[in-house]
């Protein structure tokens, strides 16, 4: 029997799993991702990682036919290296990943980016995968796999999809962790929905923590329930994510759109139900389906899993 591994490298935590050949997992692995000194750390902590996965499965690494990573950006696809990753120390200047993983497992390595994964996760996973469908992540930024007449669209170095950095809003209130105003993450992603509640904010009462610097997007969530501020707010957000659902709904026609990412997944209602209440009067085309991810926190690591399996390169 055939073996394949799977690798979603984030920011925060290394997740691996071993599976066969249905996409089956056998064995797991979860460590800390390491913030430094050098890429090499993140390198070695993935290996280690990918090693827990094979132990789990009771399998060698040798026994693995071909490894998927679904990584944070930026990506090098030409040398198979993450260059300068955004969210990580700046002394990390590259993880070189599909090299070293070839030479554990000694078979072919592919990276994607982690939205890219997921795309390809609910494409092998999912019950409902026509041709025609995205994956829309919403979590620290907002990232899209998309998948068109049966490809996942890559671009010349590995990073198309970037959607959350799709001007939503004209006039520009926010500004994006890109250095340019007025993009769909700037107003939507879990590091950014907290400034937007503090831009918004003109002395109306509420019982958010308003002034902290640690308000998170966790709290504006769970204050929305009963506080009116803080229920516009969340209202606000839906109608950028909407606005940006709209646009990349007019570019790709897509089927179904799956979203995930742990702002979504922590807040389904608030996130999901809303965008899939306010995109239709948006749009001029078919209106797509728009569910949850049917994978949960797995869909990088499974679509990592499933890009080894079926062979899919950038
Ligand atoms: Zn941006």
């Amino acid at each position: 029997m055939a073996w394949y591994a799977g690798v979603d490298l984030g920011a925060t935590n290394i997740r691996a799993v071993v599976g066969d050949g249905d996409g089956h997992v056998q064995g797991t692995g979860k460590k800390g991702t390491p913030q430094g000194p050098s890429g090499i750390d993140i390198t070695e902590r993935v290996l280690d990682t990918i090693r827990e996965a094979c132990s789990d499965a009771n399998r060698e690494p040798t026994e693995i036919t071909a490894a998927g990573i679904g990584s944070i950006g930026p990506l090098d696809m030409t040398t198979g290296v993450v260059r300068d990753p955004a969210n990580l120390p700046d002394t990390i200047d590259q993880i070189p990943l599909t090299g070293p993983i070839s030479n554990l497992i000694d078979g072919p390595a592919s990276l994607h980016n982690d939205a890219n994964a997921g795309a390809i996760g609910e494409r092998f996973y999912a019950d409902y995968n026509p041709d025609n469908m995205i994956y829309l992540t919403i979590s620290s930024g907002v990232g899209a796999g998309i998948i068109v007449d049966g490809n996942v669209l890559s671009g010349w170095d590995g990073n198309a999809g970037e959607v959350g950095h799709i001007t939503v809003d004209p006039e520009g209130t926010m500004l994006c962790g890109c250095g340019k105003r007025g993009h769909w993450e700037a107003y939507c992603s879990g590091n950014n929905i907290p400034r937007y509640a503090k831009e918004l904010h003109d002395g109306e009462e509420t019982s958010l923590p308003i002034e902290s610097p640690d308000m998170s997007a966790a709290d504006v969530f769970a204050h929305a329930a009963e506080d009116d501020f803080a229920s516009s707010v969340i209202d606000r957000v839906a109608d950028w994510n909407a606005q940006g659902m709209a646009s990349i709904i007019h570019s790709y026609a897509p089927l179904v759109i799956y979203v995930g990412g742990a702002v979504a997944l922590n807040n389904p209602e608030a996130v999901v139900e809303r965008i899939r209440d306010k995109v239709p009067e948006r749009v001029m085309t078919n209106v797509p389906d728009i569910e949850l991810t049917t994978l949960g926190d797995d869909v990088v690591v499974k679509g990592a899993l499933a890009s080894a399996i079926t062979g899919i390169r950038r």
